[in-house]
């Protein structure tokens, strides 16, 4: 899915491309990402709405239209695109919102896993995981280490897992989680109840410096709207290439049905890890 960095780049842009813009018609390509919580036929009451502020929340995209938010979420493969509305429609287009200034915000899907909501405006409830997000990891106020100690007391699941739980931390996906644990050399199956203070503490770091890291070299490398720029990646998408710290081969393994690639050797597996907690074991 687009995650944080990607997201801190596009919605900005997205912001400032459609505040007081007017949706002028919707083409529905594949109704299965919709999710209309409000009553009424989506065209009518999408015609002439005025697009307000545009945010992020975890992995959300809000467009404020005035009594009703269109909420998406993209999951693994969504992503938004402006164009006019002439232009050829991609396979992979889900839906098209026609806007008063000739071009479409299109929302791209090809696997169809993004999901399109219609709410009535504030009712986050009807948006399954968009009413309870967790810390902000890029607001250094909110998002200190004592408040990251504090979160991760708390946990009884892995380490990956607790990183892309968006309740917790706004927000981490599958790849970035991976690029955070080989930063702070923890392998993605240990319990978070059994990191010492100081890897905890690294972990933080590792948030820290990975994400605002992504973050600022896709703001500065501007890549197109509807691109995912990955390439700077360590080890997201590298199993079975050479570690760049190490020169391990990098490996794969299941984690709470997550897939996680990370190092053996800098990320070891440790008593700490795997399927038996032997901690807890009689
Ligand atoms: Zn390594």
């Amino acid at each position: 899915m687009p995650e944080r960095p990607d997201l801190e780049y596009v919605v900005p842009i997205l912001a400032a491309e459609l505040r007081g813009r007017t949706i002028q018609g919707v083409r529905v390509k594949k109704p299965v990402v919709l999710r209309v919580a409000v009553e009424g036929k989506l065209e009518t009451l999408l015609q002439g709405k005025k697009i307000g502020a545009v945010a992020r929340r975890a992995h959300f995209v809000r467009f404020a239209l005035g009594d009703l938010d269109l909420v998406v979420s993209p999951m693994l493969a969504g992503r938004f695109a402006l164009a006019p509305a002439g232009d050829k429609s991609p396979a992979d287009l889900a839906v098209a919102f026609a806007l008063d200034d000739g071009r479409e915000l299109r929302y791209r899907d090809d696997v169809q896993m993004g999901k399109v909501y219609l709410i009535a405006r504030g009712d986050d409830e009807k948006v399954p995981g968009l009413a309870h997000i967790g810390l902000d990891i890029l607001d250094a106020k909110v998002f200190t280490r004592e408040a990251f100690r504090a979160l991760a007391a708390k946990r009884r699941d892995q380490v990956k897992v607790f990183l892309m739980d968006k309740t917790a931390l706004d927000a981490m996906g599958n790849a970035y989680a991976d690029e955070v644990l080989w930063e702070a050399r923890l392998h993605p199956k240990t319990f978070v109840k059994s990191l010492e203070p100081a890897e905890v503490d690294r972990l933080h770091g590792a948030i820290v410096k990975v994400i605002g890291q992504a973050t600022r070299t896709i703001l500065a490398r501007k890549p197109p709207l509807d691109e995912k720029l990955r390439d700077f990646l360590k080890v997201r998408g590298k199993h079975g290439e050479p570690c760049p710290r190490c020169g391990a081969k990098l490996r794969s393994a299941g984690v709470h049905g997550h897939d996680a690639e990370f190092c053996p050797e800098c990320q070891p597996a440790t008593r700490r890890s795997g399927i038996v907690d032997w901690k807890q074991s009689p």
